[in-house]
């Protein structure tokens, strides 16, 4: 059997990344592969709560060094409840979303607190996806894509076109800072085209 696989779908809100981590894993599925699909925050029924903590639309409810905190704790226990058994199991692990959008959003927001970002992650998660799918987009597309979306699913559309675009270069950033495990895709295409594209890494 290959070793089990840890996949994360990252980008802007509005790229695609639960269209096509769903894609890929019926993909996988239908390919026979057994497959979890979860997503950050959240993921197990602790970090599901604690998500319903960190998202409150509030900005004054946490300082930004507790939200990191929540956001680990979290992570944590998405991990240990979640992602570990699953990888242990022999299964494929799909995550829309894993600690590069953390990495991406506390830089963009709070640029100084970068460093107890990945202090953290060094201290309470270590590990890093197999492979990671950055879909990178024009971001007033994908604002409109995420605006037009009916469910709610995430909250990061709020922040508008110019916080897009910082979020757009950080992770273009961090896709180049590490090309072992980052594939760059380009998000301006139909789903068909994205999915097809993605789909050589079954
Ligand atoms: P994300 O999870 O990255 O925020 P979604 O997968 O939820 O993005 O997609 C946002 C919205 O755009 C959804 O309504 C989805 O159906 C639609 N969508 C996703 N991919 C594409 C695409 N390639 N072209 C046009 N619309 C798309
Ligand atoms: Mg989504």
């Amino acid at each position: 059997m290959n070793k089990p696989r840890f996949i994360t779908f990252e980008g802007i809100d509005g790229s695609g990344k639960s269209t096509q981590s769903r894609r890929f894993a019926d993909q996988l599925r239908a390919q026979g592969q057994d497959v979890v699909l979860t997503r950050e925050p959240g993921g197990s029924p602790g970090a599901e709560e604690i998500r319903q903590l960190v998202l409150t639309g509030d900005p004054e409810r946490w300082s930004p060094e507790t939200e990191i905190l929540l956001f680990t704790a979290s992570r944590r226990d998405h991990l240990e409840k979640t992602i570990e058994p699953a990888l242990a199991a022999g299964k494929t692990v799909i995550s829309d979303r894993f600690a590069d959008s953390t990495r991406v959003y506390q830089g963009a927001t709070r640029g100084d607190l970068r460093a107890m970002v990945d202090n953290l992650h060094k201290l309470m998660i270590g590990r890093e996806p197999d492979l990671t799918f950055i879909i990178d987009m024009d971001p007033a597309t994908a604002l409109e894509r995420g605006l037009a979306r009916k469910s709610g699913e995430d909250r990061f559309e709020d922040f508008g076109l110019g916080f897009q675009e910082t979020l757009r270069h950080g992770f273009l950033a961090l896709a180049h800072a590490n090309p072992d495990r980052c594939i760059l895709i380009d998000g301006n295409r139909t789903p068909d085209q994205i999915a097809s594209e993605i789909a050589a890494y079954a």
